[in-house]
């Protein structure tokens, strides 16, 4: 299915190229005509997310009445009452502006020559974030079977491949299952997010030994309370991954 997935979306992306002869190509930000798989205007518009006051745990930016915002490491109650499943993660942009209808654009829309504009970003927030690490393999988020098969693709297998390209690593896409389509979370809260996604993913049988005492990198499009790449990460743990950092494009 897996190959279906990756034949449908290439023979998408060559109809995009012979269709970008036809007609003008769009932005992915703001659908007005652009050279690029991003406008100029939408490019000046997106900024890395600032380093800060942000939770040395999953990278979210501590409010300065957080109790550990002046500490030297900090680490977000949340992390430190319920560590989730990675060591730690980051995002390379906010999710709003042009950098939300990018992400929009590329799970909805099909417009799959932003991933490797997004994964540069990504790649960015890698080195300015993790520069002595490597890694053994980069691992998307991987989508519910039904939901790959009607999408065509899966959006974080793409931005995975562009980030894995870039770091020298192999891409492991088909080493984590979704078990169970966990449906839209955009109105849960996070305790119920991580309720909706605990157990919702696994090694693939006779793949262990790609996760046991790995250095792996989890990629998704976007983390929010970081449930599902919480979750995804805690799969590759029980498999005796070594270390799981995470990396999403942008953060909700
Ligand atoms: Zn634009
Ligand atoms: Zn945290």
């Amino acid at each position: 299915m897996r190959a279906f997935g990756a034949r449908v979306a290439a023979a998408a992306a060559r109809a995009d190229d012979v269709a970008s002869l036809l007609w003008p190509r769009t932005c992915a930000g703001c659908g007005r005509p652009s050279e690029g798989p991003v406008c100029e205007t939408c490019r000046g518009a997106v900024s890395p997310r600032r380093a800060g006051r942000d939770c040395a745990v999953c990278g979210k930016t501590l409010l300065a009445t957080d109790a550990a915002a002046g500490t030297a490491t900090p680490v977000c109650e949340h992390c430190r009452t319920t560590p989730p499943g990675f060591d730690a993660a980051r995002s390379a942009v906010d999710y709003d502006g042009p950098a939300r209808e990018i992400v929009q654009s590329l799970k909805y829309r099909r417009a799959l020559d932003a991933a490797s504009w997004m994964a540069d970003w990504m790649l960015g927030c890698v080195a300015a974030n993790w520069p002595d690490e490597r890694f053994d393999a980069v691992v998307p988020v991987p989508l519910h079977f039904w939901r790959e098969f009607r999408r065509g693709y899966n959006q974080a297998e793409l931005l995975a491949k562009f980030v894995a390209a870039g770091l020298g690593a192999p891409v492991a896409s088909r080493l984590l299952a979704r078990l169970r389509d966990t449906g839209t979370q955009t109105r849960l809260g996070a305790a119920k997010r991580r309720e909706n996604v605990a157990g919702a993913f696994a090694v693939r049988s006779g793949r262990e030994a790609e996760a046991y005492g790995k250095r792996l990198l989890v990629i998704d499009d976007v983390m929010t309370t970081g449930a599902t790449l919480g979750a995804a990460s805690a799969a590759l743990r029980a498999a005796g991954a070594g270390r799981v950092l995470a990396l999403s494009f942008a953060r909700g």
